[in-house]
């Protein structure tokens, strides 16, 4: 079986991802590559799951808990006009929420993040801002 965040998992898992913002007990929390939206972070489920509704309580729950402890930690950092959160999972079937902090000069702000996907791509991260954003973060969950 080949998953790309199986893949990721492995590499949190010998230290070798270095934009881990948080490890909870069930997820690790990492800020996403890029930051088109700035402080975009993404929740990531330790074991592979395909669904939500796959993950016994009371480990669902927990997820849950560590998801919105991650949203607030954004949100005090950020101070975000909206969050948008959201789980797809169509093309990696592996639970991970997305975080979206908006703001209310984004493009389109009133419609899905999604819509600029193809811009992503051209907000990737430096070491050293991703460094200084995982920080930032971190220092709110402690
Ligand atoms: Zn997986």
């Amino acid at each position: 079986m080949t998953c790309l965040l199986c893949d990721r998992v492995e590499l949190l898992r010998r230290n070798e991802y270095p934009y881990l913002i948080k490890e909870f007990e069930h997820s690790y929390l990492l800020l996403g590559e890029h930051q088109f939206y700035r402080g975009y972070c993404v929740l990531v489920t330790k074991d592979h799951y395909r669904e939500m509704t796959d993950v016994p309580s009371p480990k669902r729950e927990g997820v849950f808990a560590e998801m919105m402890r991650s949203s607030e930690a954004i949100q005090r950092v950020f101070t975000p006009k909206k969050m948008n959160l959201c789980s797809l999972g169509n093309v990696v079937e592996h639970i991970h929420w997305h975080f979206f902090p908006r703001y209310g000069d984004d493009p389109d702000f009133k419609r899905p993040p999604w819509l600029q996907m193809d811009r992503f791509d051209g907000a990737k991260v430096t070491p050293e801002e991703r460094d200084r954003l995982v920080a930032m973060v971190k220092q709110v969950l402690e």
